[in-house]
């Protein structure tokens, strides 16, 4: 089923804006996406009308904001296909979740000197830095996934770094920085078969992709909601109930508490264990929303539409002399780019000139520049409002800074 492109952009009122006198191409979605009408909405109505702290009021609006704020964690969950709503965890993002879980891995003594955490060479610097914490805390020893030229993984190293002293994999579904797509269902099975624990980071993955979690077969999946239509300051880690369960509690404080003496704590149940203080009730609430919308659309349409741009735009930039993608051809979301003799930043800020937004730099993946031996790309990325005339307005806007600039 095709899109229609003016009804889907209509409902997304950032979009509708000039920018130095040109109509505004927002390409740099992967960083955050514009929110649609339906998720402004939630956001309002739940200030206008039923703003409260949730879980221990009494009183009217202290129950319409409770029922609402769990309310949305069930339709979050069915929309993961959990098994069960606690299971899903309110974080503020996905570097929130991924910090969970290291902290909780390691204050729960699952690390020993010598055993291993295995990442990929794609990772965005959310999923390195929490885990290379966790090593320095543990002497534990990180190692890494290499990648091929072409920026898939190289799957035959994988298997190969997988050992029984693999206690983690964590890696991520789609690379923010190439668009890489990872078989991630196969690497799951791998290192679940090997007996690793596995995360994977669906930063990117949330607005193109449908998330079965139980298809999948992680143990923990983290993301955030901005990048997938939802505001700011709100993600969620979803964890196998079991697992969860077995792990200590994280931060301490409100909510997390069963009964609270100056001897002692007792901790809450699931998801409410890992939910210390009050927490981000419109962000849930315009979360689900956002999911809402994209189903409303469809998966399949999103993810079929963003393919269609995002091969427009890689024969469209490769056509221009001196361009190299990276990325593999199948790539999601993302397009990265570099030209020979320009810098990224002197082309960003170009066709910026021209109304286009895109993403020049490292994109929180230095040690993946570093494998390329670059500084940054140029990155366009799509969403679900983007069309076909913009691709080609990015297009032209890029050959007339090359002109510039050359
Ligand atoms: N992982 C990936 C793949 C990402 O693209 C991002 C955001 N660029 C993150 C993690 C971190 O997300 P956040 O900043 O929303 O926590």
């Amino acid at each position: 089923m095709a899109l229609d492109s003016a009804a889907i952009r209509a409902e997304f009122p950032c979009l509708h804006q000039s920018v130095n006198g040109r109509p505004l191409v927002y390409l740099d979605n992967a960083a955050t996406a514009q929110k649609p009408r339906a998720v402004l909405d939630a956001s309002r109505r739940y200030y206008e009308e039923i703003n409260a702290n949730i879980h221990r009021g009494t009183h009217h609006l202290a129950r319409a904001a409770t029922s609402a704020h769990e309310a949305a964690r069930e339709t979050i969950a069915r929309y993961l296909n959990a098994t069960d709503p606690a299971e899903v965890i309110f974080t503020s993002g996905t570097t929130d979740g991924i910090n969970l879980v290291a902290s909780v891995i390691g204050l729960g003594g699952i690390l020993a000197p010598g055993d291993e955490v295995l990442i990929s060479t794609l990772e965005h610097h959310s999923n390195i830095v929490p885990w290379q914490m966790l090593c320095e805390r543990t002497g534990a020893m990180l190692k890494v996934i290499p990648c091929h030229e072409d920026g898939s993984l190289d799957q035959e190293a994988f298997r190969t770094l997988l050992t029984d002293r693999t206690k983690i994999a964590a890696f991520t579904w789609i690379s923010n920085a190439f668009g890489t797509v990872n078989p991630v269902r196969e690497m799951i099975a791998a290192a679940k078969s090997a007996g690793a624990l596995v995360l994977i980071d669906a930063a990117q993955a949330a607005p193109h992709l449908t998330i079965d979690v139980q298809a999948l077969g992680a143990d923990f999946v983290a993301l955030s909601g901005h990048k997938a239509y939802a505001p700011t300051g709100i993600g969620l880690l979803w964890g196998k109930r079991a697992v969860l369960d077995a792990l200590p509690p994280w931060r301490g404080g409100g909510e997390m508490i069963k009964e609270v003496t100056f001897a002692k704590t007792t901790y809450n149940e699931l998801p409410f264990k890992y939910e210390a203080g009050t927490p981000n009730i419109e962000g849930a609430i315009a979360l689900a929303a956002a999911f809402e919308f994209m189903e409303s659309v469809g998966l399949e349409v999103i993810g079929e539409h963003e393919t269609k741009l995002i091969r427009r735009a890689a024969e469209g930039l490769s056509a221009l002399s001196g361009v190299r993608l990276y990325g593999p051809d199948d790539r999601a979301g993302a397009l990265s780019f570099g030209i020979e003799g320009v810098h990224h930043y002197d082309l960003g800020t170009l066709i910026d000139q021209m109304g286009v937004a895109v993403r020049t730099g490292h994109h929180c993946c230095q040690p993946l520049m570093a494998r390329f031996g670059i500084t940054g790309t140029t990155r366009a990325s799509f969403a679900v409002y983007n069309t076909e005339a913009e691709v080609d307005a990015l297009v032209t806007a890029v050959d007339k800074a090359l002109s510039m600039l050359r």
